[in-house]
């Protein structure tokens, strides 16, 4: 059981200029269970005002709308992970339209595609992918998508679906240019992680960066995952958590070439068009 201290290490207490938007938080994760008060404390403290709490299946999502009624400041989205897609009936639909209906919930998804690890067959993945499509379609709600070595099967879905559905995001984008430039020419957003603060594995985007338009990118820690691994400090536990999300926007905006109080003001805007989020005093 990994244990968690109160307060941040000083070196990894940094507050980001002006409030950030994390759009994918995982805080229905049993790893915040114990402390999720704290984690919220230590988000705000770091001007990490708004979160996006990920619905990953039916549980978690019911979980994550519960919360958001509760914490001002957080919303929630619902939606069945592809990993998850094998569970995907009538009834699934039914409970997952029911919360879409819910003023918590911003966003369908997480959904998607994952080829890399195929807990459920690609077949699977498309038809539960395919069918929330269509609820974003219907219910009018923009999209929060995950995709894992799915580039060009993506592609192709979004292209036959793109003038029915509204916004779409591809959360933590981690793959190649050409996916990259598709995900753009389909006016789709982009979610960024701290991936790209892995030496190992996400140097290739620290060019690529430069080419999301600001008006298209957002920022999201994707916590308890995807621990930036450039912090200058250990952390107990090793659990990733909103708090952080100022280091991810600082290594960002250095590879984009802009200030940081520049990328979060823009990708703060961006995030709550995407979202329609209320403006942050507006928030009860
Ligand atoms: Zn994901």
């Amino acid at each position: 059981m990994a244990d968690f201290d109160d307060v941040l290490p000083e070196a990894l207490r940094r507050r980001a200029p002006t409030p950030l938007v994390d759009i994918g938080a995982n805080l229905t994760h049993e790893s915040f269970a114990r402390d999720r008060e704290a984690v919220i404390a230590r988000a705000r403290a770091a001007n990490v005002t708004t979160l996006i709490l990920t619905g990953t299946d039916r549980e978690h999502a019911e979980q994550a709308v519960a919360l958001a009624r509760e914490i001002p400041g957080c919303y929630a989205t619902a939606g069945v992970h592809p990993h998850d897609a094998s569970r995907w009936n009538g009834e699934l639909a039914a409970a997952m339209a029911a919360l879409h209906a819910q003023p918590e919930v911003v966003a369908v998804g997480e959904c998607g595609l994952d080829f890399n690890r195929n807990f459920s067959t690609p077949a699977e993945q498309e038809r539960a992918f395919e069918a929330q499509l269509q609820q974003a379609a219907e219910g009018r709600l923009p999209l929060f998508i995950h995709e894992r070595d799915a580039g060009r099967r993506m592609t192709e879905m979004l292209t036959h679906w793109r003038d029915d559905i509204p916004q779409a995001v591809v959360h933590c984008f981690t793959g190649e240019r050409a996916t990259l430039h598709g995900y753009l020419d389909l006016d789709l957003h982009i979610g960024l992680t701290g991936w790209i603060c892995d030496e190992r594995r996400g140097h290739h985007l620290r060019e690529l960066v430069r080419d999301i338009p600001a008006s298209r990118l957002m920022l999201e820690t994707d916590c308890p995952y995807l621990l930036p691994r450039n912090l200058p400090a250990k952390l107990k536990g090793r659990r990733h958590e909103p708090a952080l999300l100022p280091f991810i926007l600082d290594e960002i905006a250095h590879w984009r070439g802009e200030t940081p109080r520049a990328l979060a003001e823009a990708t703060s805007a961006t995030a709550r068009a995407f979202f329609a989020l209320p403006q942050p005093e507006e928030e009860s």
